[in-house]
């Protein structure tokens, strides 16, 4: 018998609908005395199991489900199972890695049923993170299904300082399996990427590149011929260059990160693309005034920020903020122009985030017509029951 974590009534119903956490208020009691890291088995109140999953005690979520499979075991065969079905799926239905697109996320945590381990594919090398005690402990057999299931000769580990603050171990970023290069190579969209590997000298940010706005890079691609563009924050240039590749006729970049910079610089040029791609460093908060002061206007205006809203406590002074930027974005637009704006916080909904580009826009006299609105690529997909996954709106707006 496996260490058994018993739920309180009143608790049951968002895992038994399919939510793989469990937090800590719904925990009863537990049986038996499991380490950080087993496997355990989560019962409801009448004593029927609800799945499995790895003890997380020190985590604000003690356990997140991988199965609910009374009878599956989480052992050795079962990762690898979940990593090659992950694999797989990717290749069949989203034609991923292609010829063109050699960069995605193989996998996805929650989304792929494997919580605490997110994976991304960079040609021949991958990266890894460990987010939960249990996974970690794992990393062997982890590490190489990974490098079977992805064809690559390098896998790197990445750390997360909150993860292991909250899960209890420690990370030496860097090379794991095969030999350590410094960069990581791949192609999106026909543009061919080069990043700093994680632990190098000016490593990447989080796990390298955000494969997550792939698609949407791409939208922007389908606007951008002829168009003078700004991509702000621009982190290497993801959005900019795609567009440039699509025949933009000038591309201005702006990210506070001189290495990111430094490393779009060189993959522009690496893409014959560097007379149309121009890599500006400062605060995009105030780079959006001076563009606007000095009677600058684009064709098609993409805003990207990092994460505003870490929690819901912080929508409200979010929002504040996102209506500022938009106002700032809509102000460069030209008449007719697009403008593309993004939100990675999962706390702010589409619609909230709708209405903070709504009062952007109206602060600087404009009206924004939604074109679309969307979301994240497949490729870091989201369990239905699982909102939190769905943390990216990307919305397309052309403003009369
Ligand atoms: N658009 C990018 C991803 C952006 S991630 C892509 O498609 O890949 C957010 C970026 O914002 C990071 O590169 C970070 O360096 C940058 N950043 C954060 N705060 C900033 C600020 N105030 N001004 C300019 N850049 C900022």
């Amino acid at each position: 018998m496996i260490p058994s974590v018993h739920l309180r009534p009143g608790f049951v119903q968002p895992v038994w609908a399919g939510h793989p956490w469990v937090f800590a208020q719904a925990i009863a009691r537990t049986t038996g005395t499991p380490a950080p890291g087993d496997e355990v088995s989560v019962v409801d109140p009448e004593g029927k199991t609800l799945g499995r999953g790895f003890w997380s005690p020190e985590s604000a979520i003690p356990v997140r489900l991988l199965t609910r499979d009374a009878g599956v075991t989480l052992d050795a065969a079962f990762l690898q199972a979940r990593i090659d079905e992950a694999a797989r799926w990717r290749k069949a239905l989203l034609g991923l890695p292609s010829p063109s697109s050699t960069g995605y996320r193989l996998v996805n945590a929650d989304g792929d049923g494997l919580p605490g381990l997110t994976v991304d594919v960079f040609g021949d090398a991958a990266s890894v993170q460990f987010g939960t005690i249990g996974m970690k402990r794992r990393a062997d057999v982890i590490l190489d299904a990974v490098t079977r299931a992805a064809g690559v000769t390098r896998v790197y580990e990445v750390g997360s300082e909150r993860h292991q603050q909250r899960e209890g171990f420690t990370v030496a970023e860097g090379i794991v399996r095969g030999e350590g290069a410094p960069t990581l190579s791949f192609t999106e969209g026909g543009v061919r990427f080069s990043v700093a590997a994680p632990g190098s000298a000016g490593g990447g940010q989080k796990t390298g590149y955000y494969f997550d706005q792939r698609e949407n890079r791409a939208a922007v691609a389908s606007l951008a011929s002829g168009a003078r563009v700004l991509d702000a924050f621009s982190y290497v240039g993801g959005f900019g260059l795609a567009a440039a590749k699509a025949g933009a006729r000038e591309v201005v970049c702006v990210d506070s990160s001189a290495s990111a910079l430094a490393a779009g610089q060189r993959i522009a040029e690496d893409n014959g693309l560097a007379d149309r791609v121009a890599y500006k460093k400062g605060d995009v908060r105030d780079v959006l005034g001076e563009l606007g002061r000095a009677g600058e206007r684009f064709d098609v205006v993409v805003i990207d920020p990092p994460k505003l809203a870490h929690s819901a406590r912080e929508v409200e002074k979010a929002m504040a903020n996102y209506r500022r930027l938009n106002a700032g974005a809509a102000q460069l637009v030209r008449d007719g122009g697009v403008l593309v704006t993004c939100s990675c916080s999962g706390s702010v909904t589409a619609d909230t985030f709708l209405r903070a580009v709504a009062l952007g826009a109206r602060d600087m006299n404009r009206a924004a017509q939604v074109i679309a609105v969307r979301g994240a690529a497949g490729d870091p997909p989201s369990m239905a029951a699982f909102p939190e996954g769905r943390y990216l709106k990307c919305v397309i707006a052309r403003l009369a």
